[in-house]
């Protein structure tokens, strides 16, 4: 099998690694316009080769991994390049633009639009992990429109990477992750600018800072060159999410203004319920 990773990064490189573990006789073709991430992740055996796009044509399987601007750009081109019985995948963070952007293209029954829901503050090759997606879950849109067989290839390289499947429409997904991934890292981000200003003033803050204020903060790690576009694309979902939030934030800081202590016990005892939804 020729397999060919766009964008050999976490993602990218992360299910190379798996796929290179779970399928005998493949080849891993990479291809990037970072060529020292190319270079590293040949030396770290994630892929075999380097790729060029005039091969698309003998590929068996292309996963676009790269951040979601150059994605809506660089997947008609793919399209366009290879064969009638080649999968695409994408693995963007949101999909409403790509299935968009492609939705009349010819060779959109090729096209499979996902979002594997796992990954780490950390980018590039160095950062790729065998084992990422075991028990984590693969959002699929638009299913219907890439073709019967395409589909089952798909989902038994999802169902080997040890994957559950959601499916959903583009726009449900865009409005849901908003919430829970779009928003976190805005508030993981802004959690730690305010504590880095104010540690300009007083030296010994992250002396003190324990592993609440690191797991919190974990995510304020992440590659700005990724989510940039993520909140672009999202913008409408991410500041309607972000409003809440900060009205949520606001009746928080108002209950202790006014010394109400009970409101405050309730706010986060009905939060707890978390304990719950996510064991
Ligand atoms: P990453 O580690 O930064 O890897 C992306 C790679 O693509 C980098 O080597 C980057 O090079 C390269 N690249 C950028 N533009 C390109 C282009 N036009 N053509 C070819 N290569 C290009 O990023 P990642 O975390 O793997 O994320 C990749 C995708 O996965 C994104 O769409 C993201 O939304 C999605 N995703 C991420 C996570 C996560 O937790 N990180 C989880 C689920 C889905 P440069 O570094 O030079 O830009």
């Amino acid at each position: 099998m020729n397999v060919f990773i766009i964008g050999i990064g976490l993602i990218g490189g992360s299910i190379a690694l798996d796929i290179k573990s779970m399928y005998d006789e493949t080849v891993i073709f990479g291809m990037d316009t970072n060529e020292n991430h190319l270079d590293e992740a040949l030396q770290l055996g994630i892929i075999d080769q380097k790729g060029i796009q005039s091969e698309l044509i003998n590929a068996d399987l292309v996963i676009v991994s790269v951040p979601v601007d150059a994605g809506l750009v660089i997947l008609p081109e793919i399209l366009n390049e290879i064969g009638e019985q080649t999968l695409v995948f994408d693995v963007g963070s949101t999909k409403l633009p790509i299935c968009e952007a492609i939705a009349l293209h010819p060779k959109r029954k090729n096209f499979m639009a996902c979002h594997p829901i796992a990954g780490t503050e950390f980018s590039g090759p160095k950062a790729a992990e065998k084992g990422l997606f075991e028990g984590k879950t693969n959002i699929i849109c638009e299913v219907e429109k890439t073709t019967f067989k395409l589909q089952e290839k798909g989902k038994d390289l999802f169902k080997k990477l040890g994957m559950r499947i959601r499916y959903m429409e583009p726009k449900s997904h865009d409005k849901h992750i908003a919430y829970v991934s779009h928003l976190s890292h805005i508030s993981s981000f802004m959690l730690g600018k305010t504590v880095i200003e104010k540690e300009k003033d007083e030296q010994d803050i992250f002396d003190m800072a324990g592993s609440g204020f690191e797991s919190t903060v974990r995510l304020a790690k992440s590659s700005p060159a990724m989510w940039t576009p993520i909140f672009k694309q999202n913008k409408k979902q991410v500041i309607k999410s972000l409003e809440e939030y900060i009205a949520n934030l606001t009746h928080f800081k108002e209950l202790l203004e006014n010394d109400n202590y009970e409101e405050v016990f309730n706010e986060m005892q009905n939060t707890n319920r978390i304990k719950e939804i996510l064991k």
